[in-house]
């Protein structure tokens, strides 16, 4: 009976929230109670959240797996908790009364005015425990439960980070060790490549259309890799919407089928989401981590492409192993990101509500929107015939394939420079970068209408160029 129910509810994992949340419960409870038995769920995978029962050490490098807490940290993090009357002669945190700032007020877009009361401005001025500032977690917590479905918060947890790039950062420096396999999207996001190439790593490309990653190749190179006895990667990396630079969004059904795949063979998805919010569809797409009844997602979200890419700041939302060692992580590092960029952030949840921030979403996501259909139509009126691309459905990138071109290179260093207009050139999105790339990215986010019509115009002209000086040498 008990089976029959769980059963049912994995079957319908991605349909409703309060589906989600039995699952969770439900898979919380089975290992409370030490039950051993595994049932598949319509994905294929089992259902039970390995982190709570192997604390997920399969996963962390050697330097993760030593890693130690930062006692003073540990400290600073009990002493937040602590009513302001406790006299603390303990910790190193200089006096916020000798610094120059009397107060502190910001100004929305919508004209509401955000004054910081002098206990706010004591909070943005000082240290922060490296986890985050406790309510701005708490909203964070409420904003995945309303976006991703309500999430047991007593296995997972939310690390406050310096954008997505940081939460990227510390995940693949918890778990790559030299050489390893890693899972990644061709063409993928330039600054993930780099942090992998640190670890000289075995690079598992696999192609993309306008349905996001090719599963059927994800699937070819695991099962090529089992059979012939090769090392396993234990992690995956993915940029789900609106990706960077090829502009398309993976669609639910795979999704479904890769987080299958990471069951089945025991990896980690690093879900790289910074445009969740830009994209394009009628509702926002199901996320892993929405899908995760096993813990094995870490997900990274970005407040820089819809509150402002200044305030640094994103969050990381994962099993609480993973998070807790991204913590020590940050404890050593940053100890934690800017608090007043925190104390901003929560301020304007809290004046804004879910609603007002869903609004204010709907309103960038229009914008984009209408950047890329400017954009679409200049691509269509200039490069038909010397170009070939799919419409973005989320982001801000157009990944545009030049015909007749081997590579782009001396296209977009030196005739486009030429004539002042810049694209990014496809290698810089390959594994090796020294392979020649037909593919350039545009990016429709901060040219104004005029100056994409001419830009386009003048890619055009340079393509003609450079094939005219390639037949003739
Ligand atoms: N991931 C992807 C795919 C990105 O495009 C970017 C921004 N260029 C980032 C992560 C980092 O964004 P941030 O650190 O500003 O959140």
């Amino acid at each position: 009976m008990k089976t029959k129910t769980i059963k049912y509810c994995l079957a319908s994992c991605a349909v409703t929230n309060k589906l989600h949340f039995s699952i969770r419960v439900l898979s919380q409870m089975r290992c409370l109670s030490k039950t051993v038995s595994v049932v598949k769920c319509s994905t294929g995978c089992s259902v039970r959240n390995y982190v709570t029962e192997n604390d997920g050490s399969y996963f962390f490098n050697k330097m993760a797996a030593n890693r130690k807490p930062s006692e003073l940290r540990e400290i600073a993090t009990l002493v937040a908790k602590l009513p302001a009357s406790a006299i603390n002669l303990g910790v190193g945190y200089p006096d916020v009364n000798t610094f120059p700032f009397n107060g502190i007020s910001f100004e929305l877009v919508t004209g509401e005015c955000i004054k910081l009361s002098d206990k706010e401005l004591a909070v943005a001025l000082q240290y922060l425990p490296s986890l985050g500032y406790n309510l701005l977690l708490n909203k964070l917590k409420e904003i995945q439960d309303y976006f991703h479905g309500p999430q047991d918060w007593n296995t997972r947890g939310i690390l406050i980070t310096c954008g997505a790039q940081e939460g990227l950062s510390k995940s693949v420096d918890m778990f790559m060790q030299h050489g390893d396999p890693v899972i990644v999207p061709q063409p993928a996001y330039a600054q993930a490549l780099d942090l992998f190439r640190a670890y000289e790593p075995d690079f598992i490309r696999i192609s993309q259309d306008a349905n996001g990653v090719v599963v059927d190749e994800m699937q070819n190179a695991l099962k090529t890799r089992k059979l012939n006895n090769q090392p396993m990667p234990k992690v995956m990396y993915l940029n789900p919407t609106g990706s960077n630079p090829a502009g398309n969004v993976i669609a639910d059904s795979r999704k479904r089928e890769i987080y299958q795949l990471a069951c089945q063979y025991n990896i980690v998805i690093l879900e790289d989401d910074p445009y969740y919010f830009l994209n394009f569809l009628e509702k926002n797409p199901a996320s892993f981590l929405s899908m995760d009844t096993e813990g094995r997602v870490i997900r990274l979200d970005s407040f820089s492409k819809v509150m402002s890419s200044g305030l640094r700041l994103g969050f990381a939302t994962g099993s609480a192993s993973f998070i807790r060692k991204m913590e020590l992580a940050m404890q050593n590092s940053s100890l934690h990101p800017s608090s007043l960029s925190q104390i901003m952030a929560y301020k304007l949840l809290v004046q804004w509500g879910i609603e007002g921030l869903k609004l204010h979403f709907e309103r960038v996501k229009k914008y984009y929107r209408q950047k890329r259909d400017h954009m679409l139509r200049a691509v269509e009126q200039n490069l038909s015939g010397l170009a070939e691309w799919y419409e973005p459905t989320g982001g801000m990138f157009l990944w545009l394939k030049i015909k007749g071109l081997e590579d782009t290179r001396h296209l977009v260093t030196s005739t486009c420079l030429a004539k002042m207009v810049i694209f990014a050139p496809g290698f810089a999105f390959a594994t090796d970068t020294k392979k020649p790339s037909p593919y350039i990215r545009i990016s429709y986010s901060v040219a104004s209408t005029e100056e994409i019509d001419k830009g386009i115009a003048l890619l055009a002209e340079a393509i003609r160029e450079e094939l005219k000086s390639i037949k003739t040498q």
